[in-house]
């Protein structure tokens, strides 16, 4: 007798290549199991979907090649897992295969059976050497009122639930209770805690190591996320699918990950855009978290289910939203632990400062004053380098990239032009190259020159130990290399460094203890932007940042954040005065209705890299032509092709095209019915040049 599996393996949606391919095997293959196959001259890693006793419709077994073999020692991948993959590629119009395979370890594709067992027993041992019988927990802090209340509401919630809790209301330690909690319901439980950047937080790490290790044995905890070996993500993947870790700790990968006992899912700072791939699948983990909840739920015995809880200070206006419509509960906790207090915002008109102060004088001052008595500061700026452009004043040159629409950055530290956006890379030149001035200057302010000014400026400034004040940068250039990180957060939080510069990863999540004075010296750039959510991620790191100030309750009374900025009057610095979140969610959704934007309507790009912008948009004109007539045709807006803001990356040519509906529904079904035309409309004549497109469903940013 023989089978006929039908098994998807890593095909891009592109490709035309169906959801899955038809194999032949002697054995009855289990769906979820994974397999090796013949595909072209190769073989490779497979996901068994199907495994029916008759082989399609005008399918012969000479046509049929047949599964090189299964993957020993591995359970199937369960029937939840692969809804959640089957849903994730439908909504996000990408193929079966690139979503699944993209979820699996990549080593997985080279191990041999041999290699596989030998990871497999070196994983079961960990688990059974080092367990620790459950004793004595490290229980936690006893909860405050507020703690208590939305653990306690958690519980028999059914929604998903929205936890609104102010920077330092204690957010943590109630998704380590309800984690401690989830584990001791079920013997089998899991829980998947997802974070948007784990380097940036090692403290969240050692939280629940610290918490869950003496009871559940060290490898109860594991870690996912892009910047593992390969290696370890096969280790943490593999305990996390054969149930030996309990607790998931990880990046938005970590949501595609296999976890057959999940019972709770966190998503930290929800409203962070890095939940949102940019490249492949573009799905929105937060999102997927939530479908996935709701998957597993249904799948377990009535009034049992797998909750998700979604966290933050500010919450994402979508989810925010949900919560008003009764689809979220959201769940308070307004106070700050000890009660301390949230800093006092203080704007600095600029039209009032000194021409060309980088830094207000007053800045400065109160700077100096918080140095002298033994406290830090943060100073917050959005670009890294030692300036945005390098020009020529005689006869106007730029440091322009070769390859990009963008200038290089440049860097003083090793006198480099760096391009930010292709990596392109070249010495600062002597001269200028087209005129041969000798005389290049600067333009604009990156994190180098501002350290570098800040340390001129506090010179005179004494520590309350007699020393000089010191000032450090932390940045994406400053943290590159493995375990940079660490030490500048071991330096902050010992009191070591007294003024930290950097861009926006100082203002995530840190839980610095002597911070009383944030400052953000050019936010205005937020106010204006033509993107429509600028505002919403302007308020949220404002507040992120802020909520970096006053976190040990006795020097919070004094705590401050700074804001530079030349247009003091604007509204969105009302809200912020007050720490005035639902004020701001209100006017800011006032205005996404009426201009009938997410979450209001709905979004999807259509985009087009080419060799030149002529062939990327005439593709895109050419698809949305031959979309005429597609079922919910009517139902859509198909906006003309545009550039992207940097249009030009690496010598390739972007543009875009936007969709809009006012039903989810009915965007989804034209997108689908949409996709073979973008495949077709790739041999036109006006395609030629074209690279590639991609459709991106709930765009972060058009
Ligand atoms: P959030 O994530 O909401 O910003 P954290 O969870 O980091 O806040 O908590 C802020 C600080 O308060 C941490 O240092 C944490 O250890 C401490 N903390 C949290 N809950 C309690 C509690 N119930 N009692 C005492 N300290 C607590
Ligand atoms: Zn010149
Ligand atoms: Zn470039």
């Amino acid at each position: 007798m023989a089978f006929w599996p039908s098994v998807v393996v890593a095909t891009p949606a592109h490709s035309g290549v169906g959801a899955s391919l038809t194999y032949r095997s002697e054995l009855p293959l289990a769906p979820g199991t994974l397999v090796r196959v013949p595909l072209g001259a190769r073989e490779v890693l497979g996901v068994v979907w199907e495994c029916p006793t008759t082989p399609p419709e005008g399918l012969t077994e000479a046509q049929t090649k047949t599964v090189t073999g299964m993957l020993q020692g591995l359970p199937p991948l369960n029937e939840r897992w692969r809804q959640l993959v089957k849903f994730a590629a439908q909504y996000y119009q990408r193929s079966l295969g690139e979503v699944a395979l993209a979820a699996l370890p990549p080593q997985l594709r080279d191990l041999s059976n041999v290699q596989l067992a030998r990871r497999l027993t070196r994983r079961s041992k960990i688990g059974v050497d080092e367990h620790i019988p459950a004793g004595d927990v490290a229980d936690g802090h006893d909860l405050s009122d507020e703690q208590q209340q939305a653990l306690d509401a958690l519980a028999p919630a059914a929604a998903p639930v929205l936890l609104f809790g102010a920077t330092g209301s204690g957010k943590t330690e109630v998704y380590l209770q309800a984690t401690q909690r989830a584990l001791a319901e079920h013997a089998d439980a899991q829980v998947l805690v997802m974070v948007p950047e784990i380097n940036l937080t090692p403290q969240l790490e050692a939280r629940f190591r610290e918490r869950f290790e003496p009871l559940r044995g060290a490898g109860a905890v594991v870690c996912l996320h892009s910047g593992m070996t390969p290696a370890q993500r096969l280790s943490s993947w593999l305990a996390a699918h054969t149930g030996q870790a309990r607790i998931v700790l990880g990046t938005r990968m970590a949501v595609l990950a296999s976890l057959p006992g999940l019972r709770l899912i966190v998503v930290d700072e929800e409203h962070d855009p890095s939940y949102k791939s940019q490249e492949g699948a573009r799905y929105s983990a937060r999102d997927l978290a939530v479908y996935r909840g709701k998957v597993e739920t249904e799948a377990l015995a009535a009034g049992e289910r797998c909750q998700v809880v979604l966290g933050s200070a500010t919450p994402s206006l979508e989810s925010w939203h949900a919560a008003d419509q009764g689809r979220y509960l959201r769940l308070a906790m307004p106070a700050r632990i000890g009660g301390g207090a949230l800093p006092r915002l203080r704007l600095v008109d600029m039209n009032h400062q000194p021409k060309g102060a980088v830094l207000a004088p007053p800045l400065i001052a109160a700077m100096a004053e918080r140095i002298g008595r033994g406290e830090q500061c943060l100073v917050l700026l959005n670009r890294r380098g030692y300036a945005p452009v390098l020009a020529c004043h005689d006869c106007g040159w730029k440091s322009q990239c070769a390859h990009c629409s963008a200038f290089r950055v440049f860097h003083k530290l090793d006198r480099t032009l760096r391009c930010h956006h292709c990596g392109f890379t070249e010495r600062v030149p002597r001269a200028c190259p087209d005129c041969g001035n000798l005389d290049i200057a600067p333009v604009g302010r990156g994190t180098e020159q501002v350290e570098e000014q800040l340390a001129g400026l506090l010179a005179d400034v004494k520590r309350p130990d007699g020393g000089p004040a010191r000032v450090a940068r932390m940045d994406a250039d400053s943290t590159r290399l493995k375990g940079s990180l660490e030490v500048q957060l071991a330096t902050m939080h010992s009191g070591e460094v007294d003024v930290l510069v950097g861009t926006q990863m100082i203002a995530k999540g840190h839980d610095f203890r002597r911070i009383t004075l944030v400052a953000s010296i050019n936010a205005d750039s937020g106010l204006f932007a033509s993107d429509y959510r600028a505002p919403e991620r302007l308020f949220a790191l404002l507040m992120q940042a802020a909520g970096r100030a006053g976190r040990d309750a006795a020097q919070s009374a004094a705590s401050e954040m700074w804001v530079q900025t030349w247009y003091p009057q604007h509204p969105l610095f009302a809200s912020l005065k007050q720490h005035d979140f639902p004020a701001f969610a209100t006017t800011q959704l006032a205005e996404r209705l009426s201009a009938g934007m997410p979450p209001y309507g709905h979004q999807a790009l259509l985009r087009a890299d080419a060799r030149t912008q002529q062939a990327a948009q005439a593709y895109l004109n050419a698809a949305a032509h031959a979309a005429v007539g597609l079922p919910h045709f009517e139902d859509v807006t198909l906006y003309p092709a545009v550039p992207l803001t940097i249009q030009r990356v690496a010598n390739v040519e972007r543009a875009q095209l936007l969709v809009e509906a006012t039903s989810r529904g009915a965007l989804q079904r034209f997108l689908a019915a949409w996709q073979p035309v973008l495949l077709e409309s790739r041999s036109l004549p006006e395609a030629r040049g074209l690279i590639r497109f991609a459709v991106d469903v709930d765009p972060l940013v058009i």
